[in-house]
């Protein structure tokens, strides 16, 4: 059947090739990058009109994958390696933009193959009496001896759509230095073999090679109906939006899901605190998301999370337990926007007033601090002063600026009294970009902690294909640092999404494929290593 699918696509496959020879190697995104009004041009309003590093940093804008600098190379192997990266501070390792929103083409019916893609549905998502683990789309559990299928079947077959503007290069390599093999039109989709550091490695007309996962899209659209419950996938997953979903979910889980509230922001937006499970689990880990505002994606990631596994209760896991009897022995307590005032500047692209003579609307949706211009990931006491950044400044703004004392600002000084008050075994930050995970703080003078962020980063990416990164000695001062410098607990930070941020809707589901077991993940290492 494939081959006859081949047969009566080579003509087009032959057509696509002659129209892209007809271009150069340009991106299939550059092409909009004009009209598309990206979101790095910064203030119009008169005073310093601060570059974002991503406008310094553009590299020719003929290559048709969002350069994540310095990732390439580290993910051109199969294995994500460490790779030492030091990118000048926690938040984002320099993702260079392609063309940041917008310019899903609608994806045409994608042609073939497409049907038969179930992508692995629990078709009603609710009581998800998954006799088996039907766990859905994870090409990982491999490790299970106990698999009952008979003679090991070939990986499922995922296939994903290109989405993009005319084509993708399939290459040789997971790198854009990588040769390529022949390109992809859009619309047209591929058998994802799995996803490393920003590349997917891929199937195509039985061709095997590489193209930038930030261009894959499900089939069926937002296709996380299987997973996603209550939480919908959109651009900007609003503070409200998050208040009204929590309330939904502990209203239908009531003893698995507690709400309640670490603090309140600068502008007294309620830090939300939703703990998962068991609220007497003699193990605890603690996870927060948004700290920095326009990464606001992983909110919806988080929120995700909480949706999927409270939906799939009896779904057995690796360690041979249930969702739900994990739960119970671990708790997960999960601020999943921990810089509202700032998340809401992004996305309603609104200045806050004391910078309005400052930044125009365009800085204000790439805002990473909070309303007050503090970034909270650099106001940790965690070698505070030594804290440098690529947005470095020395008094309030839209990014760069570390206060003047460690937790002068609301927000930070709330997640660190919390982190204090509580015996966490495990700390996750998310953020974007750069799909990589760092573990590393000050390592020569704390090696046993660094020991074990680094087992429990390398267990998730393998599962997730996101790279190890090592952080370099002027970033410091985030929750991360903090958690373990001052409180000795194992923490990462994970750098989801390949686009810069605000990642565009399209990349929602790259990044919930990979995303979405890092919770589970990390509360059965919790209990491995107990
Ligand atoms: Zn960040």
């Amino acid at each position: 059947m494939k081959s006859s699918l081949f047969l009566c696509l080579l003509p087009l496959l032959l057509l696509a090739l002659i129209l892209a020879a007809c271009g150069d190697d340009a991106s299939p995104t550059t092409t909009d990058a004009s009209k598309t009004p990206t979101p790095h041009s910064t203030a119009s309003a008169g005073t310093t009109v601060l570059p974002t590093p991503e406008q310094s940093s553009l590299p020719t804008p003929s290559v048709s994958e969002p350069q994540t600098s310095g990732s390439d190379s580290v993910n051109s192997s199969d294995l994500p390696s460490d790779s030492s990266l030091s990118t000048p501070e926690t938040g984002e390792p320099t993702t260079v933009p392609p063309v940041t929103t917008t310019e899903e083409p609608a994806a045409t019916t994608p042609p073939e193959v497409t049907t038969t893609t179930p992508p692995v549905k629990t078709a009603t998502t609710e009581k998800v009496t998954t006799t088996k683990p039907v766990t859905t789309t994870k090409p990982v559990t491999t490790t299970k001896p106990v698999t009952t299928v008979p003679a090991e079947p070939p990986a499922p077959e995922v296939h994903w759509v290109v989405t993009c503007n005319e084509y993708i290069n399939l290459r040789k390599e997971a790198s854009t230095a990588s040769a390529t093999i022949t390109r992809i039109t859009v619309g047209e989709s591929v058998e994802l073999i799995k996803f490393t550091g920003s590349f997917a490695k891929v199937k195509y007309h039985g061709l095997t090679g590489y193209v930038n996962a930030s261009y894959l899209t499900r089939p069926d659209g937002l296709g996380t109906d299987a997973d996603l419950t209550v939480v919908e996938p959109v651009q900007n997953y609003s503070y409200e939006q998050m208040q009204v979903d929590l309330q939904t979910l502990a209203e239908k889980f009531p003893d698995l899901l507690t709400l309640s509230t670490i603090g309140k922001s600068e502008e007294g937006r309620d830090l939300t605190l939703a703990i998962l499970g068991n609220r007497e689990a003699e193990h605890t880990i603690f996870m927060q998301a948004s700290i920095h505002a326009r990464e606001h994606v992983v909110t919806q990631i988080a929120m995700g999370e909480i949706d999927y596994i409270l939906h799939h209760l009896d779904t057995v896991l690796e360690n041979g337990m249930t969702v739900a009897e994990l739960l119970d022995r671990v708790a997960i307590h999960i601020v999943p926007m921990s810089n509202p005032d700032g998340v809401t500047i992004s996305q309603t692209a609104t200045v806050p007033p004391p910078f309005a003579d400052q930044y125009g609307s365009d800085t204000a949706v790439l805002w990473k601090a909070n309303a007050k211009g503090i970034d909270l990931n650099a106001n940790f006491d965690a070698l505070w002063y030594k804290y440098e950044s690529m947005y470095q400044s020395d008094t309030p703004a839209y990014a760069g600026y570390k206060g003047t004392a460690p937790e002068c600002a609301a927000e930070s000084k709330a997640l660190a009294e919390y982190l204090r008050a509580n015996d966490f075994e495990l700390t996750l930050s998310y953020h974007t970009s750069g799909s990589l995970i760092y573990w590393s703080f000050d390592a020569d003078n704390l090696p046993e902690v660094n020991a074990k962020s680094k087992e429990i980063a390398t267990l998730l990416s393998k599962k997730n294909g996101y790279g190890l990164g090592s952080q370099s000695s002027s970033s410091t001062a985030g929750l991360k640092d903090y958690a373990m410098q001052a409180l000795g607990i194992p923490s990462l930070t994970i750098e989801f999404a390949i686009n810069s941020a605000p990642a565009p809707l399209r990349e929602f589901e790259q990044i919930w494929a990979r995303a979405k077991e890092t919770l589970l993940t990390s509360a059965q290492w919790v209990l491995k290593t107990e």
